[in-house]
């Protein structure tokens, strides 16, 4: 029977409601779907007698035959099809199926396998979801949103598909990214599917092989820049804030320039963040804590060298400067710990050629034009790749730190695991078994000279899930660094030392849904703590986290 949470679709698996879609509509409704799980009262009710077979099958036995005609599926890129199309057709069904196997299938509704989903979006469209909303809709923007039938819309996910992972412009197609990552934000932290909304701003593509693609399913234009951009982006988030209660915004996969402004525009206008950013800080300042009960340093002693000054990276740096400030060190000494080497050599002081996000982390040094020259002038106790270039640190890269440290901290974190800067094996290999790895995209263990490393994924699904969960269930009007720097603190105190012993800095992902009620709570406890919430405090903050998760048993 339906439960009742605030948060969960009651107007699901009963007999046929007023305003509930009755017949051959009913079924191709795919929150209100069950198929062949309609009860007989139900066919009755509804008036779907005979348009389903006869025979009445549990969740359970739907969930057996998903799971037979999912292992038919020979690649994981079938399987994503396979997945996204029950998600089409049934709701409840694909987030059962997920939440059953969510270490399983976690790569295959995301990151890498939605990488290739994306590249692919064109050419394996079936059917649409979610809004896009492009140049020519200027004036119309909250008409559009208003025809969106769900009308109790808490949190969006938009991407203008310019920096899709690793990957580049992928103009519409980055579709893929929203979409996947709100089944995240569900299958991870229980969000209702129905609160959740997935939007592209196709603002053209400057990928010629997209404009010639004669599938491509955007606008065949180049990118709009500019003021027209930023106003069709400003007319976006006021509708959004008008047609929906006020709901949280998250940006992603925008290219870094418009990433990092659009970030400063809104932060302390609405409830948004940006997860490229502040997410990705989260989660590898999490993992950093971890690694140091390995190596036994203090967060204020890591000297940290990133290959990338991008999204990532910087967004990382900003959180690691604000953790260290809370540990006692000045924010001029905090960034002097973090270095960064981008596309053209170290970032340093004297260059006249970075951008507004690097400024900070440009520090007083000689020229450095390659990342290995770099470890070895700097002596950093932590490598961080966030540069989307593949294999980028070298056996010379990962030996020259190892000559440096005992332990050293080895993170390859660009995505998908076809631009990962070194493999977990390498950088076990290389390190003689040393490193205290972790990646962005999963690698298997990896067993050496008789002892098996579990490489940690520092995925970002451990901390944003968690943090809208905790946004929105509190009623916050704003999300802040501080709510991620405690999401990282309560991420990083669920590991457990057998993980450790592992090398392993992050929980299981089998634990997501406990991981992110944790998180949801730090987060919340921070909006409360800073008055900026517009629910009031529940007594108990993760028992009330709990009750508010979507179940998607019928
Ligand atoms: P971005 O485009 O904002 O930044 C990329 C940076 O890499 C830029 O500063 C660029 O100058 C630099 N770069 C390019 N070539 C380089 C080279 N040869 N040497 C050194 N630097 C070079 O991208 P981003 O958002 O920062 O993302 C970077 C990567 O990190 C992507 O692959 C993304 O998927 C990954 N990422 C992973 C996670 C995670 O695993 N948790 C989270 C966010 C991003």
């Amino acid at each position: 029977m339906a439960k009742t949470t605030e948060n969960n679709p009651s107007n699901k698996r009963t007999s046929c409601k007023r305003g509930t879609p009755k017949g051959v509509n009913l079924l191709r409704e795919p929150f209100l779907n069950k198929d062949t799980a309609f009860t007989e009262q139900e066919r009755d009710s509804c008036g779907i007698r005979g348009f389903l077979p006869p025979y009445v099958l549990s969740q359970d036995e739907q969930v057996k035959r998903v799971m037979e005609n999912y292992h038919k599926r020979a690649t994981p890129f079938e399987k994503h099809i396979y997945l996204r199309s029950i998600q089409d057709s049934n709701e409840d069904l694909f987030y059962r199926v997920v939440m059953d196997n969510v270490t399983e299938m976690m790569p295959l509704i995301y990151t890498p396998v939605v990488g290739q989903a994306c590249q692919e979006f064109s050419h394996i469209f079936e059917k649409p979801r979610g809004l896009f909303i492009t140049p020519k809709d200027k004036g119309k923007i909250a008409d559009i949103l208003r025809t969106w039938p769900q009308k109790d819309v808490r949190i969006i996910v938009v991407t203008d598909g310019e920096r899709i992972l690793g990957l580049g412009d992928q103009g519409a197609d980055g579709m893929g990214i929203p979409i996947g990552k709100l089944s995240l934000y569900i299958a991870c932290a229980g969000i209702n599917p129905a609160q959740c909304l997935p939007v592209t701003l196709d603002v053209g593509t400057n990928s010629e092989a997209k404009l010639n693609d004669p599938l491509y399913i955007g606008i065949r234009e180049k990118r709009l820049r500019g003021q027209a951009y930023d106003d069709l982006v400003e007319e976006f988030i006021v509708a959004t804030q008008e047609v929906f209660p006020e709901p949280l915004i998250q940006f992603e996969d925008f290219g870094n320039t418009n990433a990092f402004r659009l970030l400063t525009k809104y932060r302390d206008r609405i409830c948004t963040f940006n997860d490229d950013i502040q997410g990705t800080g989260s989660v590898i300042v999490s993992g950093l804590y971890s690694a140091m009960r390995i190596t036994g340093g203090k967060l204020e002693k890591q000297k940290i060298l990133f290959q990338g000054a991008g999204e990532a990276g910087t967004g990382i740096a900003d959180l690691i400067v604000a953790a260290m400030i809370e540990e006692g060190l000045s924010e001029e000494k905090a960034r002097q710990q973090c270095w960064f080497v981008d596309s053209k050599g170290l970032v340093i002081k004297s260059r006249t050629d970075l951008a507004e996000h690097k400024l900070p982390y440009a520090h007083e040094h000689k020229p450095v034009t390659d990342f290995l020259s770099a470890v070895e002038a700097l002596k950093p106790t932590v490598i961080i790749g966030a540069s989307a270039q593949p294999k980028t640190f070298t056996q010379s890269i990962i030996e020259a730190v190892s000559k440096i440290n005992e332990r050293p901290i080895v993170f390859a974190i660009s995505n998908p695991t076809s631009k990962a800067e070194c493999t977990a094996e390498e950088a076990y290999k290389w390190s003689k078994g040393r490193a205290v790895f972790a990646s962005g995209s999963p690698f298997d263990p990896v067993t050496l000279n008789g002892k098996t490393f579990v490489p940690g994924q520092g995925n970002n699904a451990y901390i944003f899930p968690g943090v809208g969960m905790g946004a929105i269930a509190c009623g916050a009007k704003r999300v802040t660094d501080e709510m991620f720097s405690a999401a990282a603190k309560a991420l990083a105190g669920e590991v457990a030392e057998s993980d450790l012993e592992k090398g392993r800095i992050y929980p299981p992902l089998s634990m997501i849904r406990h991981l992110s009620a944790v998180v949801a709570t730090a987060t919340a406890e921070v909006a409360f703590k800073r008055g900026l919430t517009k629910k009031r405090k529940p007594a108990d903050i993760v028992a009330f986290m709990k009750s508010q998760m979507y179940d998607p048993k019928y």
